[in-house]
């Protein structure tokens, strides 16, 4: 276990909180699953349950390894139990004004030295450190999706994260048997600066009619050796996802070479969402 961190409130039962959830528990960590409706925090556990089971049937773990991960695990609607946390790590969905929200209210509910760290893809750490008294203990920790499979955790410093918070979390990372990497707090930090604009280029490809989708992909994959084409990673990421973390690029950079593709826009306001609407650049 890491230096003081022995309960960890997750925030957020979503595509990342849940994989969040599932790798601290299945390394020793108390957590507590928080989200604002029972519906998703049951989705979330569910997810869990259907992962650990394939990692058991993989014989990665055992089958008393799932079931004390899960016994870890205490899911909830109240974001007052986040209390009793020595770590927070937010997981909501990619909107600055729910996260500064949220942020200040775990300001109020946590004791002073928990450390409020955010998954954010693309929210500046040092704008939600500033929605509390404790911008010293305010930090990125940036997961990687599908975050059971991946190695990186993208760690970001903001403006005031000190070095004691700084060296705590990447212990800790080390501990969940990932591999984090630092990155200074400018919008995108280092993973989405470099990968959005290559997922919305490849937008502009499929709208200008370079290509097909599938073709698109196939190219990256066999030509650049990529696991996954730009589009299905788009949709795994969620498309809405994609388009908030490049409105952010554009805002914030202020180069038009960030700009949103119209086709990005339009699927999103259609509701095709990518994997977890069943429906985005592919049928799922
Ligand atoms: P998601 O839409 O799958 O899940 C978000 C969850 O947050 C939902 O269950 C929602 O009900 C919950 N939520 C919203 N408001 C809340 C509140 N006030 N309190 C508690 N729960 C609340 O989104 P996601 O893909 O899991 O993304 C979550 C965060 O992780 C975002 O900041 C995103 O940018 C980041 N991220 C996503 C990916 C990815 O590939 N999807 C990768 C890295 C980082």
């Amino acid at each position: 276990m890491s230096a003081n961190i022995k309960t960890i409130a997750v925030i957020g039962a979503g595509t990342m909180g849940n994989g969040i959830a599932h790798v601290c528990s299945l390394h020793g960590y108390r957590i507590m699953l928080l989200d604002v409706k029972d519906e998703f925090v049951e989705h979330g556990l569910a997810t869990i349950k259907k992962n650990l089971a394939r990692q058991v049937a993989k014989e990665v773990i055992s089958q008393q390894d799932s079931d004390e991960a899960l016994a870890r695990i205490s899911p909830g609607t109240d974001l007052a139990h986040a209390a009793a946390a020595d770590l927070v790590i937010e997981a909501v969905s990619e909107d600055t004004a729910l996260k500064l929200e949220l942020f200040s209210n775990l300001d109020s509910i946590c004791p002073p030295e928990t450390i409020l760290a955010s998954n954010t893809s693309s929210v500046s750490i040092t704008l939600l450190a500033a929605a509390t008294k404790r911008p010293g203990q305010v930090i990125g920790m940036h997961f990687m999706n599908p975050v059971p499979m991946m190695k990186l955790v993208e760690i970001i410093r903001g403006h005031n994260t000190s070095d004691t918070t700084h060296n705590t979390i990447v212990e800790l990372t080390e501990k969940l048997g990932k591999a984090p990497v630092t990155a200074n707090d400018y919008p995108g930090f280092v993973a989405n600066r470099v990968i959005m604009p290559m997922i919305n280029e490849a937008v502009f490809c499929l709208m200008e009619g370079v290509a097909e989708a599938e073709a698109i992909d196939q190219i990256m994959r066999l030509g650049m050796n990529h696991p996954l084409g730009p589009l299905a990673l788009a949709d795994l990421i969620g498309l809405d996802t994609c388009l908030s973390i490049m409105e952010v690029l554009h805002n914030q950079l202020g180069d038009d070479k960030y700009r949103p593709c119209p086709l990005l826009r339009r699927m999103v306001a259609a509701g095709h969402l990518g994997r977890k609407t069943k429906r985005g650049f592919y049928e799922y």
